[in-house]
């Protein structure tokens, strides 16, 4: 009885003491810090980036990539197409292989999606743009985002809605095919 007992305490100790040192760990790489406000600089491109949900970095990564990350706060989004930066938070630097996704917006993404929710790729729109002479991707996501509504926090790796990116690659493809009312 006595020595049962004593091994209960002990289990109980250490698993005490792992938890400790997990919690400890995690607050040395300062990861836990609440949601970042306002913009940081990427380490690469030195642009300004954007914060980035936890659960956006966590739904995205890879299982190769989650494993080597004790949590996913604190990640800023790097969009410049020519950074291969995807999220950075410190010293740590995340990029496309990395993300189970293809990201759209970075220079040679295939296929190049812009709005993840309701599969809007610039390949898409340039289809369309070209038989038809003009495309109904902005009035399409604007109208299924009412209903059936979008993910984009868990979809989007900007962990954003993807209208400003959508209309920035419909006047680029117009451009690009020589419309005249760009
Ligand atoms: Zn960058």
């Amino acid at each position: 009885m006595t020595s049962e007992v004593q091994n209960k305490g002990y289990v109980m100790l250490s698993v005490l003491k792992k938890k400790e040192e997990n919690t400890q760990s995690c607050s040395t790489q300062n990861c836990c810090a609440p949601q970042p406000k306002g913009k940081e600089e990427c380490l690469e491109c030195h642009e300004k980036a954007n914060g980035v949900l936890a659960k956006t970095v966590e739904h995205l990564l890879t299982g190769e990539a989650k494993k080597e990350l004790s949590c996913f706060e604190g990640f800023y989004y790097c969009k410049t197409p020519s950074c291969e930066v995807v999220y950075f938070r410190d010293k740590e630097i995340l990029t496309q292989k990395d993300l189970s996704v293809v990201v759209g917006l970075k220079v040679g993404a295939n296929p190049a999606t812009v709005c993840y929710c309701f599969e809007w790729s610039k390949e898409k729109i340039k289809k369309e743009l070209t038989e038809k002479g003009e495309t109904v991707a902005l009035e399409e996501i604007t109208a299924k985002m009412e209903n059936p509504g979008c993910s984009c926090e868990t979809l989007n790796p900007s962990g954003g809605c993807c209208l400003g990116d959508v209309g920035k690659a419909v006047k680029e493809i117009q451009k690009d095919l020589g419309f005249s009312n760009v």
